[in-house]
């Protein structure tokens, strides 16, 4: 799902997508001239690898998502405080979004159930 950056106003913006058993939800807001502000959660779960034993397990996620969507590159330095992701051609790809999420979270350390019962 791709929305026009310049389609987004001061009036909220709902948005839902899934992608296999994950459901991003959420919206898409004026925040200023040249930000507009993304409020989403990501639920559902994800097969994951366990950093301990590396066998995958679905794990449940209930992830609050919020950061700032700059139409290009974000050249105001006076906003250091927030998490910007710069947004190509003026198109806000929210299934590319969701897609750096999900790797985001893969990233991050997780153990399976079994080795946490250990
Ligand atoms: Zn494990």
């Amino acid at each position: 799902m791709k929305i026009g950056f310049n389609k987004v106003g001061s009036t909220a913006i709902p948005f839902e997508i899934s992608k296999e058993n994950l459901k991003f939800s959420g919206m898409l807001f004026k925040y200023s001239r040249s930000l507009i502000q993304l409020e989403a959660k990501i639920t559902g779960e994800l097969l994951i690898a366990c950093d301990l034993c590396a066998e995958d397990s679905m794990s449940p996620i209930n992830e609050d998502v919020k950061f700032y969507l700059s139409d290009g590159i974000y050249t105001d330095a006076d906003t250091h405080e927030c998490d910007i992701v710069e947004v190509e051609n003026s198109m806000i790809d929210l299934d590319d979004i969701l897609e750096s999420e999900i790797e985001l979270y893969k990233s991050s350390y997780f153990s399976c159930e079994k080795c946490q019962n250990k």
